[in-house]
């Protein structure tokens, strides 16, 4: 927290909204805006995700409790972000600061064109001094284009614009082995340096309520942050100094950056949801990937969807499993052309020279590199 230079608080709804009345917690929010202010004043940049647009605008609507239809969701929070918004711009004027908020749908972080300006208005917002106060364009983002939880938008814009830690505030204070509201003796686990099955296995399903993201979409998120060498850690957002807190040592899980962030490019490649293809590759290949190298298309076995050349395509074993993500130097037509081909021949087969390579290694994400963060 010391040497952080550009910091991501993200806050879940249930922080922020009190679950009888649906009203803001301004108090609780006056405390957080107190330690964002003592942050700023040493030079910290910080970016607040906040959740709680759809839980204050359904008791604004007075909709029933319960689970509610995508488009009540979308009314919900339409409402409740502007009173959202307001409340931040309100509570951190007391400390002369100015609040922007940008809306965000997961094109805004995948495609690229839009990645690169979101990242430079939000870059730009921080040179000026302002914090960006960030939530889901929920009322226009629709089930199939929804990110549904704040820990992945959290992560996504953690890797968009490149902080060193994002402090996930939460009803709970970390990653427990078991979970402790079963097994209250359950141990808590301090720092997580690598995201195994064991450390997933030990994340429950959502629990029930307002927040959309359980201990499952915050390994997500961790998986996001670390690989783009950004720290990032749960602890208990509920007393209203919790930064503070955490500075000086509260409970919480620390999930540490990978030693080698991924270059810009690379990050980019592995955050772009769009893949439009998959590519099956034999044993060989496989091997020459982990080892650093590019996808040949001799390697290639199997080519399935529709893609342009440049489009963001899934690499897999002959198993199955997913061993790398990158951008096709070849359209999908010219890939079942040239697939299990020498290089040397793909002129005469395609009646132009191409690359030699299928997916160049300055394109290609590996799993193995990516720390487990590639996903369909
Ligand atoms: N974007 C949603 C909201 O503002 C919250 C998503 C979440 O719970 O993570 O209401």
């Amino acid at each position: 927290m010391t040497a952080t230079r550009r910091l991501i608080v993200k806050i879940g709804s249930a922080l922020l909204v009190d679950d009888t009345t649906g009203a803001i917690r301004t108090d609780w929010m006056n405390g957080l805006a107190a330690d964002i202010a003592k942050l700023k004043a040493r030079g910290v940049n910080v970016v607040i995700v906040s959740s709680g647009a759809i839980a204050v605008g359904r008791r604004h609507l007075s909709l029933k409790t319960g689970a509610l239809a995508l488009e009540s969701k979308q009314a919900a929070a339409a409402t409740g972000q502007i009173r959202l918004a307001h409340a931040w711009q309100e509570t951190l004027a007391a400390h002369s600061i100015t609040v922007a908020q940008i809306l965000l749908t997961p094109s805004d972080t995948e495609e690229r064109r839009r990645h690169i300006n979101a990242r430079a208005t939000i870059d730009t917002l921080l040179e000026m001094g302002a914090v960006p106060v960030i939530n889901e364009n929920d009322s226009v983002a629709t089930d199939e284009i929804r990110y549904g939880d704040n820990d992945r938008l959290a992560a996504r814009v953690a890797q968009m614009i490149s902080a060193d830690t994002l402090v996930l505030l939460s009803d709970v204070d970390g990653l427990y082995r078991m979970d402790p509201r079963q097994d209250p003796s359950a141990e808590l686990i301090d720092e997580v340096a690598e995201i195994t099955p064991d450390i997933e296995a030990m994340a429950g399903d959502a629990p029930a309520g307002y927040s959309s993201g359980g201990m499952v979409t915050k390994l997500d998120a961790a998986k996001i942050a670390t690989a783009a060498g950004c720290a990032m850690v749960i602890t208990d957002g509920k007393p209203a100094d919790a930064l503070t807190r955490l500075e000086a040592g509260a409970r919480c899980t620390w999930f540490l950056p990978v030693a080698e962030p991924l270059t810009a490019r690379k990050r980019w490649i592995v955050g772009s949801v769009d893949a439009l293809g998959v590519i099956t590759i034999d044993k060989g290949a496989v091997a020459a990937l982990n080892a650093g190298k590019s996808l040949l298309p001799a390697g290639v076995t199997r080519v399935d969807g529709t893609f342009d050349r440049g489009d963001a395509i899934i690499v897999k074993t002959p198993e199955g499993r997913i061993v790398g993500r990158g951008l096709s130097a070849y359209s999908s037509t010219d890939a079942r052309l040239i697939m299990g081909r020498k290089s040397r021949d793909i002129e005469n087969i395609l009646g132009y020279r191409g690359r030699d390579e299928m997916i160049h290694r300055n394109d290609l994400v590996t799993e193995s590199s990516a720390s487990g963060a590639l996903e369909e």
